[in-house]
């Protein structure tokens, strides 16, 4: 069995805690590795480490930083296949889907290499007599992020590249469930020019999430996962003074108005909520057709759509619509979810409970699911399935259906389907959540924007990539200067206001 390892200064170093977790391909049930978890005395050392090479790092002008980061996409696409068959491997979701994880952290890369221009500061000349004023903005230190396992190429790296190119040491604690895919992406980044100790790749759970949360080294952490992990780790490490951001889980609504073009509608939730076996952030897990006859078209388009879905294992190539989920406990908990909403009354109109695939019984695939008539006081739509499970909720009129979204606790993403210029618009104005998509199903932002959350989705004032990951791994430090010339004689008693 292939024993993982963590990535410290430059080498793959073994655990020494004693402690493993299985990493299982969802295809088989099988387990391919084992991945040490990390002790708090494995996680000091590491930070112990990059806060020595950080140093060093910092002082290495934005340019220079950012040609690493340019040579890192280079890198990136020449193993891009190597990249994806290890990531649809550990995590269960198809090669195309696989590459559009590398792909989306590839372009934050991208965006880094502008670092120069995003780190330069701000000046003032002769802000007063003979005084100049100018900000700049420096590396915080040491800087950690813990990523979920949905996404273990894009989210390390929407994290760790524009740290790193501000001038940080990163340590990136990633899901147990998929690490390889990040430890790849540490080699490549040294390949690409990083020096040592820079990016620490350590592996394990709660008690390096601990350790990162309670080392004073560590300036700021990020966090992307589950909703009550991200109270937790906000919470607590906000308390320990660090910076914090965290992204947390989602109830994505599509709303679809009468005059929708419902071919339309039904292609782009059949993608969004099935694709990547609803293991997204952003998937779509309710529908929200607006009128009975709206909805029952709807349902009619979905059934036939949701039955011809491919589901099976990645090395199918392009011939599989999406994978299994990633864990036996993942596929249990999903249809234990299945059934309270059918003992709570909701209409199963598409039923995957039993569906098997020959020649991988034990793999963790789940069947799509298509709930109708489901209600806000049932538990298939209060949390979070994450599976290929949509729910329909049908609502009156308009207002009742953006009511549903606002009221949900959830506010990562949600769409408007409508060829109505006027309701997009009062949509997009009016909503509480952060990412909206006008007749786009998943409205992913592109790397120069940014991605976040509102509600219970996000917890923390900045968002992840575009400008606000260079304020998140920046401080500000603003400086008036005057020199000796400008200075007249005698003390300054009153608190002075420029002339
Ligand atoms: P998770 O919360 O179980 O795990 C995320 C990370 O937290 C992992 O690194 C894990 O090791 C660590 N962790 C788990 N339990 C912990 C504990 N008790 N204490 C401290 N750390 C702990 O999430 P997941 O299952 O890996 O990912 C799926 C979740 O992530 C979903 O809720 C999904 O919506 C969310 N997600 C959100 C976004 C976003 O941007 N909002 C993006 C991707 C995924």
């Amino acid at each position: 069995m292939q024993e993982l390892t963590h990535y410290i200064n430059g080498a793959h170093v073994k655990g020494t805690s004693g402690r493993f977790a299985n990493v299982y391909n969802p295809a088989t049930g099988e387990v391919q590795a084992k991945v040490p978890l990390a002790s708090k005395a494995e996680l000091d050392n590491a930070v112990e480490i990059a806060a020595e090479a950080q140093v060093a790092w910092s002082k290495v002008n934005p340019q220079r930083r950012a040609r690493v980061m340019m040579a890192f996409v280079g890198l990136l696409n020449r193993d891009m296949d190597k990249l994806a068959e290890a990531l649809s491997r550990e995590h269960g979701k198809t090669i195309p889907d696989a590459k559009g994880d590398i792909q989306r952290g590839l372009e934050v890369v991208e965006y880094c290499v502008g670092a120069p221009q995003m780190l330069k500061g701000e000046f003032t000349d002769s802000a007063g007599p003979g005084i100049d004023m100018y900000s700049m903005r420096q590396a915080l230190g040491v800087t950690a992020g813990i990523t979920p396992f949905n996404f273990p190429a894009m989210i390390p790296m929407w994290m760790f590249a524009p740290a790193i190119v501000c001038g940080n040491a990163f340590i990136l604690k990633p899901s147990e469930r998929d690490p390889s895919v990040p430890l790849m992406l540490a080699e490549l980044l040294e390949e690409a020019g990083l020096p040592k100790g820079i990016l620490q790749v350590v592996n394990g759970d709660k008690e390096s999430v601990d350790a990162i949360l309670y080392n004073d080294t560590i300036q700021s952490v990020g966090f992307v996962g589950s909703t009550p992990i991200a109270e937790y780790i906000y919470g607590t490490g906000c308390a320990q003074g660090k910076r914090v951001q965290c992204f947390g889980g989602a109830k994505n609504h599509m709303i679809i108005m009468p005059d929708a073009d419902l071919d339309q509608a039904a292609d782009a939730l059949v993608g969004a909520g099935y694709g990547a076996a609803g293991e997204r952030c952003m998937a779509i897990s309710v529908a929200v057709p607006v009128g009975e006859e709206t909805a029952d078209r709807l349902i009619e388009k979905l059934v036939p759509r949701i039955e011809a879905l491919k589901v099976g294992p990645y090395t199918a190539g392009d011939d599989v619509d999406y994978g299994p989920v990633v864990t036996a406990a993942a596929k249990d908990n999903i249809l234990s979810l299945v059934q309270t909403g059918i003992d709570q009354g909701a209409e199963l109109v598409v039923d995957g409970r039993d569906f098997n695939l020959q020649g991988y019984e034990d793999g963790f695939f789940v069947g799509a699911h298509l709930f109708d008539r489901v209600t806000p006081d049932m538990d298939i739509y209060k949390k979070e399935i994450f599976g290929p499970v949509l729910s329909t909720v049908r609502a009156a009129s308009y207002e009742e259906a953006i009511a549903l979204a606002m009221d949900h606790e959830y506010g990562n993403g949600t769409a408007i389907y409508t060829r109505d210029g006027d309701t997009a618009r009062d949509f997009a104005n009016r909503i509480n959540i952060g990412m909206v998509g006008i007749n786009v199903p998943i409205p992913v932002p592109l790397a120069y924007h940014t991605f976040g959350g509102w509600k219970k989705s996000a917890f923390g004032d900045l968002n992840q990539h575009g400008p606000d990951a260079f304020k998140f791994y920046t401080r500000t430090k603003t400086i008036t200067s005057r020199w000796p010339s400008g200075i007249k004689e005698g003390g300054e008693f009153n608190f002075k206001a420029m002339e």
